[in-house]
């Protein structure tokens, strides 16, 4: 439809076209100047080529859209397995408080068997004490004892056996005897209760002692127990370390993929906007070729609105390869004239003079007669032929004013080169064209 209109346009090498567009695509006065000189065609081209870089946008985008919707992928698994390690991390957090406990509930039964051990300790200390006491009032008794003897008996130089030997009378034996006796037997008595008193304590020592063995045994047992826990819990602290180095590697991965998406959209962000840059460049070329048709169009009006037959092509175009009648290359007559300029391969053909499309062909042999051609009826027996055209814009039938662009220049049919093949005939018969046409 666009290329449509873009042929439809007058040849416009002759006018000097400022492409004073507003999308910076003449940035140096170089180009501006070759660009000043731009056809319709050179627009089209540069129109084309938005179009196909826009395409290639389009293309890079689904890759972009696929990329991302992979890495997202990736990232969610990421995501999981991230989780799961979190929760397994938090369970042996829990397993680990929970020995935590174990080991300080055993801590302090430990603690009070320690205070168990250390009273009885100081309980056997207590005793040690006391029988150290008790021996030593034993042997300061025997010793008072020994004394009191002594003074009974030594005092007269006799010793004890003497006083109950050698007693003077029966009485003063009796008496000394009796007392001594008495002292003896208390002293005896009070001993043996000394005695008893020490083995007694002896006793409750070897007691203590053997408490203290059994609470000893039983600390040791909680001791091996708590070692136990502390082992178990440190499986559990290095199990939880393994986790968390997968946590962290799933972690990064997660970035990874995240740092990966985010590139991915900067990339397709750019490429948005370059597609809409390119797109108001598009927009500007179209306003601008619309613009040149306008003014083609009004040139073409005023420059043939009196003449009565048209030149069928650019007025720029005018080298004459051929001409009407004998040809001698051909070895026969030529019934037209062929304008063959250089630059002229697709460029517009014009309808000589107002009239109705009566042939527009479009099939043709390669190599053979017209190629691609048109006839116009402009009444009264008149006619006129385009020849070797590379497209036609008109159908059989159609009505066209003067100055209508009807086709493009080709070089189908029997044609060596790009060119316009030209007749103006009368009820049929091929005149001379310059009979009719003026050369520009
Ligand atoms: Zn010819």
């Amino acid at each position: 439809m666009k290329r449509k209109t873009v042929k439809k346009i007058t040849q416009l090498a002759s006018f000097a076209i400022i492409l004073g567009l507003s999308c910076g695509i003449i940035t140096s006065s170089g180009k501006s100047a070759s660009v000043s000189a731009s056809s319709v065609s050179d627009l089209e081209d540069m129109l084309a080529q938005l179009e196909e870089r826009n395409q290639q946008i389009d293309n890079e985008l689904a890759g972009l859209d696929s990329e991302i919707a992979e890495n997202e992928k990736l990232q969610d698994l990421a995501w999981e397995k991230l989780q799961n390690t979190k929760d397994t991390i938090d369970y042996y957090n829990y397993l680990i408080s929970y020995q935590n406990d174990a080991i300080a509930e055993k801590q302090s039964e430990i603690d009070t068997l320690s205070q168990n051990i250390s009273d009885k300790e100081a309980e056997i200390s207590a005793k040690q004490t006391d029988i150290d006491e008790l021996k030593a009032e034993n042997e300061e008794n025997l010793k008072r004892f020994g004394e009191i003897v002594h003074a009974m008996y030594v005092t007269d130089n006799v010793d004890i056996f003497s006083v109950l030997s050698e007693s003077s009378d029966i009485y003063d034996l009796l008496v000394r005897t009796k007392l001594f006796v008495n002292i003896s037997q208390q002293n005896t008595r009070f001993m043996d209760e000394l005695k008893q008193a020490i083995s007694d304590t002896e006793q409750k020592i070897k007691d203590l002692e053997n408490d203290v063995a059994q609470l000893d045994s039983d600390r040791n047992t909680l001791m091996a127990e708590q070692d136990e826990l502390e082992y178990e819990k440190q499986d559990l602290e290095n199990k939880q370390s393994e986790e968390q180095a997968l946590s962290n590697q799933y972690s990064n991965e997660y970035n990874q993929y995240s740092s990966a998406i985010s590139n991915y959209e900067d990339r397709q962000q750019a490429l948005e906007n370059e597609k809409k840059i390119n797109k108001e460049e598009a927009e500007a070329y179209e306003a601008e070729i619309q613009r040149m048709i306008q003014e083609a169009q009004q040139n073409s009006q005023q420059e043939y609105e009196a003449g009565e037959w048209m030149w069928p092509v650019g007025r720029n175009f005018h080298y004459i390869t051929t001409y009407f009648g004998y040809d001698p290359w051909r070895g026969g007559s030529h019934s037209g004239i062929d304008i063959g300029d250089g630059g002229i391969n697709g460029t517009d053909i014009y309808a000589s003079k107002a009239g109705t499309v009566i042939k527009a062909k479009n099939d043709y042999i390669p190599g053979y007669s017209y190629g691609k051609y048109i006839v116009i009826d402009h009444g009264d027996g008149y006619s006129t032929l385009y020849g070797h055209c590379s497209a036609l814009y008109v159908y059989e039938g159609q009505q066209v004013n003067q100055g209508d662009v009807i086709g493009a220049v080709g070089s189908t049919g029997w044609s060596t080169g790009p060119h316009l093949h030209f007749e103006v005939r009368i009820n049929g018969i091929a005149q001379d064209p310059f009979g009719y046409v003026t050369l520009p």
